[in-house]
């Protein structure tokens, strides 16, 4: 039998607060997000992208970054990250006492013109920046690389495209990298290709795989992983979450349902799947709409039914 995994433990960050809502027209009130992510931290989850320092008028949803900071109940066992796109958003975060700083690009020149309005160069110049103001603050930087597995308008990207970013990341004192998938573009080979290229390229870095299950290989890409030894992962409460450029797209693979597949390979995460279950149908209720999230309509594979639950058997 091949070895279907080189890890046994595994660091999942969700993204939900953050990645999972950004997208959302409807605003979701503030105490709920600072609810979502106090249950988060109980638990158990090690780390939380739990919003972003963008402009407010960029992303309305996450206007209350600041708030949602404050009023969480922090706990040294969980990571609070958050996004930031330039000097300015480094500045609040720090302020707002953030664990951790994101800074994120694309490797695609059009993906990131079109995301952030810079070119590739322009935006590793910039985050030199953000590494000096959060150097200064004593905060780590992770750096993530959007269009990752391919582009929306470009096709194809090249990994050495990739690895050149996640080199001038491991230069700049950056602590990890993510390799985002929006657009949901990953296949296994590619991950196992791309893996290889930036392990290469900057050893320094801890590798965190960004996942979304677009085109239905979301949970084939963490097995691809898992056999090549990474073992940090992204996902959002329920497969909250979206993408502009594929209308209807399913959303970020979904944590309980990642945690179903973790814990059913002995792999351990000290999440309470359990406590995520019941907080991804909170989060349906909120947000108003059903979410892909599987597990949370299932429930676990030995969760055992009364017979009379149902008039017949059908198949
Ligand atoms: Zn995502």
């Amino acid at each position: 039998m091949t070895e279907l995994t080189k890890v046994r433990k595994v660091q999942v960050t969700e993204v939900g607060p953050r990645d999972g809502i950004q997208a959302d027209a409807t605003f979701v009130p503030t105490q709920h997000k600072i609810a979502w992510i106090n249950r988060l931290i109980e638990a158990g989850v090690p780390r939380i992208e739990a919003t972003s320092f963008v402009a407010p008028r960029a992303v309305p949803q996450l206007a209350d970054a600041a708030e949602v900071m404050k009023g969480v109940k922090r706990s040294k066992d969980t990571i609070l990250a958050a996004l930031v796109p330039n000097a300015r958003g480094a500045i609040r975060a720090a302020e707002a006492g953030v664990d951790q700083i994101v800074v994120f690009m694309s490797a695609s020149e059009s993906h990131n013109r079109k995301n952030v309005n810079c070119s590739v160069a322009e935006s590793l110049k910039a985050f030199e920046e953000v590494a000096k103001i959060a150097g200064d603050a004593g905060i780590p930087v992770h750096g993530a690389i959007a269009t990752a597995f391919g582009c929306p308008f470009e096709g194809d990207v090249a990994v050495e495209a990739v690895a050149k970013i996640a080199r001038a990341y491991q230069d700049m004192g950056f602590v990890g990298m993510t390799f985002g998938d929006t657009t949901g573009m990953a296949t296994p080979p590619l991950v196992l290709q791309r893996v290889q290229a930036v392990r290469e390229a900057a050893p320094k870095l801890y590798q965190v795989l960004h996942f979304h299950n677009t085109r239905g290989v979301g949970l084939a890409n963490v097995m691809a992983g898992l056999a090549e030894g990474v073992d940090r992962y992204e996902s959002a409460f329920g497969g909250t979450g979206g993408c502009p450029f594929v209308p209807r797209a399913t959303g970020n693979i979904c944590t309980e349902d990642l945690l179903y597949l973790l814990d059913e390979m002995g792999i351990e995460t000290g999440i309470d799947l359990r406590k995520m279950m019941d907080l991804a149908c909170d989060v349906q209720a909120v947000l108003g709409r059903e979410l892909p999230g599987q597990l949370m309509k299932a429930g676990l594979r030995l969760d055992v039914h009364p017979m009379e639950s149902v008039r017949t058997a059908t198949g």
